[in-house]
């Protein structure tokens, strides 16, 4: 079953490679900008506007 390991960790490496500081696309103006990963989709710039802010504690509720 040495085959299964290594599947998942070739899944466990493409995740790691996909949670990096890359070009990605804002989900809240669309434009692209700097993203430190996963946890980062919304660009700086957005994230200071009070309409993110609103959004995203309407979310939380
Ligand atoms: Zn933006």
């Amino acid at each position: 079953m040495s085959d299964q390991t290594s599947e998942l960790q070739d899944l466990d490496t493409a995740r790691a490679k996909a949670d990096v500081e890359a070009d990605r696309a804002c989900l809240c103006c669309r434009k692209t900008f700097r993203s430190a990963g996963f946890g980062a989709r919304v660009c700086p710039r957005c994230k200071t506007t009070t309409a993110w802010r609103t959004g995203a504690g309407l979310l939380g509720a």
